[in-house]
């Protein structure tokens, strides 16, 4: 479904991400990696908010390292970035419809709308509220229901374990497979990598701009240096 050849993005002359070749089917998989692996840099090239060096991302078979961030939102690709970043001096309403800027089909959006709103009861509650003033944990149910409003068929989402206490992680995980259960796919970058590998088929690990592993999730848990490094046992 995704697949990036030998991917290179620079900063300035400073290279964040040094000749990735990664490729992922439909369903949930992950990136794993510890601060400053290039992690997020990733997520913002396969959704045109950097431009990569060399090297190309193919989503269904189309190259789309070239388009702009709209085009590529159309194609199916939503991004929950990290640190949630809604809109905080709008409402949780008028964050969920912005997600669905691009579409046409109402009565599609009304239903996702509806769905929405039976799979995040809290944000259905505080649908008047501005989303400023809610929790954490609440934020980041908001940022993937505004993805989710964008119809896409793959969610790339940043972190969305970090800074959620370990029920928030749980709902969090639940609310990752009912998303796959929809028949979206996701793609998680995470560094709570006992969360990431319990939900993915497929994983890879991310060390400082490389991948230095990559296999079936359940393989990746027995990894002697996974276990060390990312999972802490
Ligand atoms: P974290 O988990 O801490 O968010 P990450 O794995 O997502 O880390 P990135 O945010 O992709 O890592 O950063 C990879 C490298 O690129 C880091 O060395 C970082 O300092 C650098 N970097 C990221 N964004 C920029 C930027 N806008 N300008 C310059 N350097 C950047």
């Amino acid at each position: 479904m995704i697949e990036l050849r030998n991917l290179v993005v620079h900063y300035g002359r400073v290279a964040a991400v040094h000749d990735i070749s990664l490729s992922f089917d439909h369903g949930i998989n992950c990136i794993i990696g510890s601060n400053g692996a290039g992690k997020s840099t990733i997520m913002r090239s396969i959704s045109g908010l950097v431009r990569p060096s060399s090297g190309s991302i193919l989503f269904e078979g189309e190259a789309i390292e070239s388009l702009t961030p709209k085009a590529i939102v159309e194609r199916g690709i939503a991004h929950v970035p990290e640190g949630r970043h809604v809109f905080p001096e709008l409402t949780v309403d008028e964050n969920l419809k912005i997600g669905a800027y691009l579409r046409r089909d109402h009565v599609a959006v009304k239903r996702d709308y509806d769905n929405i709103c039976s799979v995040f009861p809290r944000l259905a509650e505080r649908r008047k509220q501005y989303a400023n003033t809610l929790s954490g944990g609440e934020q980041q149910m908001l940022a993937i229901g505004r993805a989710i409003m964008a119809a896409p068929k793959l969610v790339l989402m940043d972190e969305p374990s970090m800074g959620l206490s370990p029920v928030m992680v749980a709902a969090m995980a639940e609310v990752i497979r009912s998303i796959n259960a929809e028949g979206k796919s996701v793609l998680l970058v995470e560094q709570n990598a006992n969360v990431a590998l319990g939900l993915s088929v497929k994983a890879a690990v991310l060390e400082q701009g490389r991948i230095s592993l990559q296999g079936m999730a359940t393989d990746m848990k027995d990894n002697e240096h996974v276990r060390v490094a990312y999972i802490g046992v």
